[in-house]
């Protein structure tokens, strides 16, 4: 079963609300299978737009915010993507439609980054999962074009900052009981411009 139909009506929907101002982002979506990467027991909600549990107390974003981050993105093919909170590595799918690099993501519970990590193989996503905390970013593939993290954070994480290249864009739900989207942007002499998107709500990082 491919869920193509479902897919296609996760699209449409996603597409008529005007939040999502790339074409390529929508196509996205409409590539990876979202019923591969929920829990058997949440299967038939694959593509509802609304987030769903994955285990360990975390859960998989709602199709529209995975598609408003990635869109704020703004990426282009050669990008280099860090991603913060891997979970089950469904994200980081989206992304890896989007670029043709190696998607680099982090994610704390060790057995989510297994796997996340295992699925994504499986799926033939290019993405490399660590386990670990996000807080000091992936040094190793540094430095990145863009970075997005999926738990919520008091402030953006001086690590990654420093591992964005000028120029560079890093969005994340940034507050506590109350956060907003944050966009920002790294100038060349190393300052962020920051834009909020709205208030949305994830689950706060760990660690
Ligand atoms: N993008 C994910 C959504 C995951 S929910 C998806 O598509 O499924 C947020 C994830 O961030 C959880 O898996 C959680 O374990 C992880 N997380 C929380 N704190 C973290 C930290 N300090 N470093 C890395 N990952 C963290």
């Amino acid at each position: 079963m491919t869920r193509e139909k479902d897919r296609e009506r996760l699209v449409d929907v996603l597409s008529r609300s005007n939040r999502i101002h790339r074409e390529s982002v929508l196509d996205a979506v409409g590539a990876v299978p979202r019923h591969e990467f929920v829990p058997e027991s949440h299967v038939q909600q694959a593509y509802h737009d609304r987030p769903l549990p994955i285990g360990h107390g975390q859960t998989i974003s709602a199709p529209h915010m995975v598609a408003i981050m990635t869109d704020r993105l703004a990426l282009s093919p050669e990008d280099r993507v860090l991603e913060i909170g891997t979970g089950c590595g469904y994200h980081a799918a989206v992304v890896a439609e989007l670029v043709d690099t190696t998607v680099s993501s982090v994610e704390y519970v060790p057995d989510l980054a297994e796997s996340a990590q295992q699925q994504l193989d499986r799926l033939g996503y290019d993405v490399r999962v660590k386990a670990g905390d996000g807080r000091d970013g992936w040094p190793e593939h540094a430095p990145y074009d863009a970075a997005y993290l999926t738990c919520a954070t008091p402030e953006l994480p001086g690590p990654v900052v420093e591992q964005i290249v000028p120029g560079g864009r890093i969005v994340a739900p940034v507050g506590k009981a109350r956060q907003q989207l944050v966009i920002a942007q790294k100038e060349a002499d190393g300052s962020l411009t920051r834009t909020t998107d709205g208030y949305v709500q994830f689950v706060p990082m760990r660690g």
